[in-house]
């Protein structure tokens, strides 16, 4: 899993090249589309607020839908997404931590985030579950399919659908790891340092109010005041079903 992550991310950031030599403003538009599916719905509302916080109760078609995006966000399997971070709150900013900035470093922490090792027990937790462990076993299929669908359809789709925004959430998603453990605000006393961040609040539909998630992991709404945006919280709210 991780080598074919770490050459499809490759490829992914040197998808920035015939991006920048042969794309026209309409294939940016499209990019940033695939961006809030896979960063979006994908990563936040998906892999990160339901499968490891389970911080809200979302409709089954929307949980395929989600993993679905976050896999081809191209940041790793739920399975292994979702562990990593389980086992970052857990160790938030200790040695342990698997992408610390003020543990690992940064460039690590931005760039090899997801290729830090991670125990089996946090793996096991997820595996139980049956959809995410098709979704694990098939991380490869999808993608498979994905890029065949997008080669007959337009070759260079596969740059402007595909890689790009891998590039664009691979980068974005770091920097809550790096940039939101360090510059900000941090209006709640946690035992790490988690920052609040408006620029990362914004690039991340709502991600950036890191240090209010990590005062409060459990809650689906990491904006606290009227403020601050945050864009998944506010979609949650619209599908949320009510237990
Ligand atoms: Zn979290
Ligand atoms: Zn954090």
């Amino acid at each position: 899993m991780a080598k074919k992550l770490f050459f499809a991310q490759i490829l992914a950031h040197l998808s920035v090249i015939p991006m920048i030599v042969y794309a026209q403003p309409r294939h940016y538009v499209w990019a940033l589309g695939i961006y809030f599916l896979t960063g979006c719905l994908g990563m936040s509302m998906t892999y990160h607020r339901l499968v490891t916080h389970q911080s809200w109760t979302a409709p089954h078609w929307f949980e395929i839908l989600g993993l679905t995006f976050a896999s081809l966000g191209l940041t790793g399997s739920c399975v292994a997404w979702c562990a990593a971070h389980r086992m970052h709150h857990q160790f938030a900013d200790k040695p342990q931590d698997p992408h610390s900035p003020h543990q690992q470093g940064y460039f690590k922490a931005q760039f090899l985030s997801m290729f830090s090792p991670i125990r089996l027990s946090a793996l096991k937790s997820f595996t139980k579950n049956p959809t995410y462990s098709f979704f694990h076993r098939h991380y490869w299929h999808i993608q498979f399919v994905y890029v065949l669908f997008l080669l007959m359809m337009d070759p260079f789709a596969v740059v402007y659908l595909y890689l790009f925004p891998a590039c664009l959430l691979w980068n974005a998603g770091s920097l809550i790891n790096t940039v939101g453990h360090r510059f900000g605000s941090q209006p709640f006393h946690t035992a790490d340092e988690s920052r609040n961040n408006v620029f990362l609040g914004i690039l991340m539909w709502g991600e950036g109010w890191h240090n209010n998630h990590h005062r409060f992991p459990k809650s689906s709404q990491f904006g606290r005041t009227f403020w601050q945006l945050d864009i998944s919280g506010l979609l949650i709210r619209l599908l949320e079903v009510k237990r």
